[in-house]
């Protein structure tokens, strides 16, 4: 039992006190964990376009005082009543999304869409009893997808903890939390192309350089990134992409050129662009026969995706994923693994580092659109 146990625990957190304005570091108090929670120290968290979106609030509900975050990796500290799969000292991942191991979809071999944790991006308080374990002289502050990882310590739902190898290094290994699971395994869950195919990746972000690491990995011959900025072309060499397609520089549609390119089309697409155009063109861009597209992409809440039936009925297969089907708890600690193995290659998607005293430059880099991942030092 850690000395600190059932104590509140004062430490610096980065608040977003209002929407788009630099995050403020903080002394926090920290409850202990109710029931069914864990406390966690968090040594290092790495930024994502969703904390961004969040903190600029202008699509979103405005939810402030806030504490963001939700990919990083940390060490459990204490917990509460009713947990007895994690104890002190084990290494965790938190997820923006749970199992809870009890629900319908848990059951279900095929989903991961959680009906008691699911994503909740409107909640800043935790489901037991409605209220923040973060607070500042009483006053709360509220959480951020059940994980807000820009803090020393923070509370989870123990079903948003993936329990990983305690040899695992976290400041590698902490990005596998969000984004770069939800490409690899969009790929390698979903899309799964076999030996010696084509796969197009629409989009080479973070997620989609991760959906090129899964094509890479299943032994995909040929993968031909997609992007409007010719700027991502250089980086994605490193993940495998064999060839470039920019739809600026062609008249037609891009669903046309890629079918030239390849007979007929891609046996596999992943679109990870969020745009309602690359998710149409990576559906047509398919073989018929067999080709399957997957949209891992967000998109505007008023899109409408349009397409001939014709497209389906010549057996072309659509899908969508969600976290690239992984259920966070039982899959999680296997894609570390994958890194440990050596399978996967974590390091290229971490392309930037700052301490936590500097976490705004962490933002500003991703404003700018430098870079893949930055990860944030929580003890400098
Ligand atoms: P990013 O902004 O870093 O990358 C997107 C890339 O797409 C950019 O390089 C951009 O130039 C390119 N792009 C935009 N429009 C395009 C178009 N029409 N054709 C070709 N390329 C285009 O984003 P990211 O962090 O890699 O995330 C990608 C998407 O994945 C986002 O929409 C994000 O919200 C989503 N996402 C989904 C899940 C899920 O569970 N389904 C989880 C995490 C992220
Ligand atoms: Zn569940």
């Amino acid at each position: 039992m850690s000395t600190t146990a059932g104590q509140v625990i004062r430490c610096k957190a980065a608040v977003a006190w209002e929407a788009g304005k630099p995050l403020v570091i903080e002394e926090v108090e920290v409850a202990p964990p109710q029931k069914m929670e864990v406390r966690i120290k968090i040594l290092f968290t790495s930024l994502c376009h969703t904390d961004v979106y969040f903190w600029e609030a202008k699509g979103q509900n405005p939810v402030f005082p806030r504490i963001l975050g939700h990919e990083a990796g940390g060490i459990v500290e204490s917990v509460g009543e009713g947990v007895t799969d994690l104890e002190p000292g084990d290494h965790v991942l938190p997820v923006f999304t749970g199992e809870c191991k009890e629900c319908a979809h848990c059951k279900s071999e095929e989903s991961n869409m959680c009906d008691l944790l699911r994503i909740n991006t409107d909640r800043g308080v935790m489901i037991h009893d409605q209220k923040s374990r973060f607070s500042i002289n009483g006053k709360p502050v509220f959480h951020f997808v059940g994980t807000s990882t820009f803090s020393e310590y923070t509370v989870v739902h123990v079903g948003c903890l993936a329990k990983i190898n305690p040899l695992a290094p976290l400041d590698k290994v902490c990005v596998l939390s969000c984004g770069i699971s939800t490409g690899l395994g969009a790929t390698l869950n979903v899309a799964k192309p076999k030996k010696g195919s084509s796969v197009a990746i629409f989009g080479l972000g973070a997620v989609g350089l991760a959906a090129a690491e899964g094509a890479r990995i299943a032994g995909a011959s040929r993968i031909i990134g997609v992007d409007l900025n010719a700027n991502r072309f250089e980086l994605a060499k490193k993940f495998g992409v064999t060839e470039f397609v920019n739809p600026k520089d062609y008249t037609k549609p891009v669903q046309e050129v890629i079918a030239e390119m390849t007979n007929g089309g891609v046996d596999r697409s992943v679109e990870c662009t969020g745009h309602i155009d690359a998710m149409i063109s990576a559906f047509e861009c398919v073989h018929d026969g067999w080709g399957v597209a997957v949209l891992v992409g967000v998109p505007h809440k008023d899109a409408v995706f349009k397409t001939s039936p014709l497209n389906l009925l010549n057996e072309r297969t659509l899908k969508g994923t969600f976290f690239g089907n992984y259920k966070p708890r039982s899959d999680i600690p296997s894609v570390v693994e994958k890194y440990m193995n050596k399978e996967l290659e974590v390091e290229k998607f971490i392309t930037h580092e700052v301490p936590f005293s500097e976490i705004n430059k962490a933002f500003d880099l991703m404003l700018k659109g430098e870079g893949l991942r930055c990860i944030i030092r929580m003890d400098a």
